[in-house]
């Protein structure tokens, strides 16, 4: 008779619940021991912030499993409010204590499953102590910030990335006087700054006070808080959440010796497993293959915690089946108001940093056909190897149908796809969900051309007075959402034919129009004039006025 496996999983919610349901599925005799220091297993903690801005009514709805319902379903063992304090591997045992009895004892193991997550960063400032200062990881830690928020007028936000950014829209919604503070210069660290642009407008538009550059230095006061950044800039707040980070909680795999990457992260393999193969390891704490790059990287992401799981368990029991890790892309998105932003594979700062060749377009068009009703405007930036062409990477910020072709570009950048790939890719179009040359086609139609010297891209127009820059719009748009910022000529494209004699042919032409097409369409005719043009990318929406959907000729 077989010997029944020991499983034994250290964390109990998005990597370490995938873990032991697909090991459950893949073998009915296992032993499966699941060890989780909170309360709770399996919950919602990327709902968290809804619960606490009343988004999401039932508390219970974020407890995805309970206890109860594991055991009952899955049959597992599952021992909450009980820490992993040790790893004997020549042994393979781990240790456990209860949190509640202070009892210790040691469970011996087949398999072990290390999914601990990581733990929101808390620097040792003056004043980080204050009762009011939280942090945002556990349901416990969503209950102190409802509850705190109740009572609390004016509230800052720490750290401007995905979750500093939905933390800031709820208490908006809860009525509170809400402070953003972030150390960059942007919000949405992730992203190229002209992506997020966008989104600050928006949280400045629901009344956000937005404070870029300036990183938090300490906190001190009574009987208000108040928030001390570098600059000498105070914010005085009722409670603040800082969100800047986090780390992995990975100091049981260190104590036990197990290879960890430059910033404490776990290492493993395509298979999940640690530098012991008898100890896998998934989600927040590891670093897992990147998928551009191929080298190792931190993503703390729901959905590859969940897949890296469950590919642990995978290759427990069917390990001739299972295939390693592709790689993670770092797809993400957020939502904040009305306005959505994310991206996919690599950025240009990423790029640019790893000093890897890139080239980069960014269009403007409408989420679907821009004479079906509520065509909205949306910005894409797609980044691709220009050797090759194929796709490095792609951002997306509007307010409709962003992630749709987030989602679209990150399976692109998975399958290994090209501009020219994209510019053949065949999407679902009817008006009301698309348009027959959809933003991604548009995106990677921009990119061929750019590729193929017809239209030369630029993002900022030079301040050289030589450079002639010709706005393309009709003189009504022109008149009524004037270009102030740089000094331009307006010639419509309908009469560029006509007027080419205002130009002069020995100085560069740069063209402009709301979303970039009209002013490609117009660089074509001047390129083929003998000037030497090039055309603001994304057009003028994308840098001073985002928000009106374009009136574009519509196939
Ligand atoms: C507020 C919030 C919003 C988020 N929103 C999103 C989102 O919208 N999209 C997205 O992709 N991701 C989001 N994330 C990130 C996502 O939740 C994480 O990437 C994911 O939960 C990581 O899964 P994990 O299993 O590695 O770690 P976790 O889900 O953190 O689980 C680890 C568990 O291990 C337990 N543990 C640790 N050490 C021990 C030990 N020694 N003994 C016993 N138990 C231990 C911990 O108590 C913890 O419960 C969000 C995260 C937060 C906090």
């Amino acid at each position: 008779m077989t010997k029944t496996k020991r499983i034994v999983i250290v964390g109990g919610v998005a990597a370490g619940a995938s873990a032991a349901a697909r090991a459950r599925r893949l073998s009915e005799h296992a032993e499966i021991i699941l060890i989780e220091r909170g309360p709770d297993v399996s919950f919602a903690n990327c709902g968290l912030p809804y619960f606490i801005g009343g988004e999401i009514k039932q508390r219970d709805a974020l407890a995805v499993q309970t206890p109860q319902t594991l055991k009952a379903m899955l049959a597992l063992d599952v021992r909450t409010s009980t820490e992993a304090v040790a790893i004997d591997r020549t042994g393979k045992r781990l240790q456990v204590r209860s949190l509640a009895s202070g009892t210790e004892e040691w469970l011996a193991y087949d398999k072990l499953v290390l999914a601990p997550g990581a733990m929101p960063l808390r620097p040792p400032l003056p004043g980080i102590d204050d009762p009011r200062i939280f942090t945002l990881r556990s349901l416990q830690d969503m209950d102190r910030i409802k509850a705190a928020a109740a009572t609390a007028q004016r509230i800052a936000v720490i750290g401007a990335g995905f979750i500093g950014l939905e933390m800031a829209e709820q208490f908006v919604h809860l009525g509170k006087q809400v402070a953003l503070a972030e150390m960059l210069d942007q919000i949405l660290p992730p992203l190229d700054h002209s992506m997020t642009l966008l989104m600050e407008d928006e949280l400045r538009r629901h009344q956000v006070e937005l404070i870029l550059g300036d990183g938090i230095e300490s906190f001190s006061g009574e009987p208000s808080l108040t928030c001390r950044l570098k600059s000498g800039r105070t914010i005085s707040a009722d409670l603040v959440v800082l969100s800047i980070g986090v780390r992995p909680d990975t100091a049981l795999a260190k104590a036990a010796g197990l290879e960890l990457g430059p910033r404490g992260h776990i290492c493993v393999n395509g298979f999940m497993q640690t530098s012991d193969p008898d100890i896998y390891a998934a989600g927040d704490a590891v670093e897992v293959k990147d998928f551009v790059s191929g080298a190792p990287r931190a993503v703390p992401l729901g959905g590859p915690a969940n897949r890296q799981g469950r590919l642990a368990a995978d290759h427990i029991f069917r390990p001739e089946q299972t295939k390693p890790y592709t790689g993670a892309l770092g797809t993400a998105i957020v939502r904040a108001f009305d306005v959505a932003a994310g991206l996919t594979g690599w950025s240009e700062k990423r790029l640019l940093a790893a000093k890897r060749p890139f080239r980069s377009v960014t269009v403007n068009d409408n989420h679907h056909a821009g004479y079906y009703p509520g065509a909205k405007p949306m910005l894409l930036k797609l980044l691709w190897e220009p050797e090759t062409g194929r796709v490095l990477g792609a951002q997306a910020t509007g307010f409709l149908g962003v992630d749709k072709r987030l989602d679209v570009l990150a399976t692109a950048i998975a399958g290994g796809l090209t501009i020219d790939d994209l510019a053949q890719l065949e999407l679902a179009y009817a008006p009301p969900f698309g348009s027959a040359k959809d933003i991604v086609n548009l995106a990677a139609f921009t990119a061929c051309n750019a590729r193929d010297g017809l239209v030369t891209p630029i993002d900022t127009i030079s301040d050289d007075p030589l450079v002639q820059v010709v706005d393309t719009r009709p003189g009504s748009l022109v008149q009524a959402h004037p270009l102030t910022q740089v000094r331009s000529i307006n010639i419509p494209l309908t009469a560029l034919r006509q007027r080419l004699g205002e130009l002069d042919r020995n100085r560069p032409v740069v063209t402009v129009c709301a979303f970039g097409k009209t002013a490609y369409f117009a660089a074509r005719i001047l390129a083929q004039n003998g000037f030497q043009v090039s055309t603001l990318t994304g057009g003028i929406r994308a840098h001073f006025d985002p928000r009106t959907p374009a009136k574009l000729p519509t196939p």
